[in-house]
């Protein structure tokens, strides 16, 4: 697993999450760890290099 930080686009906290590299194209959904808030995960991986990364709010 690859650990990744960005901002929550809920309360703009620098969070972590760990990533499966073993999966080219990635869309989930993740609770911000610190404000709860429902994150939605677009993650793209090229020979287990995090090559594209976005976290959007769901609610927008
Ligand atoms: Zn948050």
């Amino acid at each position: 697993m690859t650990e990744h930080y960005f901002q929550c686009p809920y309360c703009w906290e620098s969070i972590s999450m760990l990533l499966d590299p073993s999966r080219k194209e990635q869309n989930y959904i993740e609770d911000c760890e610190n404000c709860c808030n429902p994150i939605e995960l677009s993650i793209s991986f090229e020979k287990a290099e995090l090559i594209s990364f976005n976290a959007k709010n769901i609610e927008q």
